[in-house]
């Protein structure tokens, strides 16, 4: 039955600015006509089907700590996406430490990682390029995909790749 099972945890990690906060409430559906529950000023809920099973998806922007400290709090069951700006080269590189502070913790050195090129629609600023993410998240091992928050581009993908890494779990309680 719905509420059975724990909620899946996605969490959002990228420099200041890179559009995490509106992909938050992009990926929890708050443009549509969808019952998105607003749990705190940065977490987000949604329901949705993952295997069949009718499932809550919390988003979290970081763990709002302090600088640094949101990349050594991941939890083994957390999902991980790691933002920057396509315009903002050094929140690439930013994104780049991230994703190596969230894999040398014990709890992240396993979890499912995307890497997320926001504000594509930026095109005359553009300062990584599509070929450089995507080398990078493979090297890395990661997920890949560009998304505009602003023009609501690859958003709906970027949700249903988050599905798809979601492990299946069992009912709690
Ligand atoms: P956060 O600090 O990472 O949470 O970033 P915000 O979600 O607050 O976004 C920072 C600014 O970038 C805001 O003015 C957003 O409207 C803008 N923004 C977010 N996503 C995009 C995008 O895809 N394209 C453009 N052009 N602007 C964006």
């Amino acid at each position: 039955a719905a509420g059975a099972v724990a909620p899946y945890r996605v969490v959002l990690l990228g420099a200041s600015g890179v559009g995490k906060s509106l992909l938050a409430r992009l990926l929890c559906g708050m443009d549509e006509e969808q019952d998105t529950d607003v749990v705190s000023d940065d977490t987000y809920e949604r329901t949705l089907m993952v295997s069949g099973e009718e499932a809550t998806l919390q988003v979290l922007e970081g763990y709002q700590q302090n600088d640094g400290e949101d990349e050594t709090l991941v939890q083994s069951e957390d999902v991980c996406i790691i933002v920057y700006s396509i315009a903002e080269r050094a929140s690439f590189e930013r994104a780049v430490d991230m994703h190596a502070q969230v894999r040398s913790t014990d709890s992240g050195e396993n979890l499912p990682v995307v890497l997320v090129g926001n504000k594509s629609d930026l095109v005359r600023s553009r300062e990584v390029s599509l070929e450089e993410g995507r080398d990078r998240a493979s090297a890395l091992d990661c997920k890949f995909i560009e998304t505009s928050a602003a023009l609501q581009h690859n958003v709906r993908e970027l949700l249903e790749g988050l599905v798809r890494q979601l492990r299946p779990r069992g009912a709690v309680g």
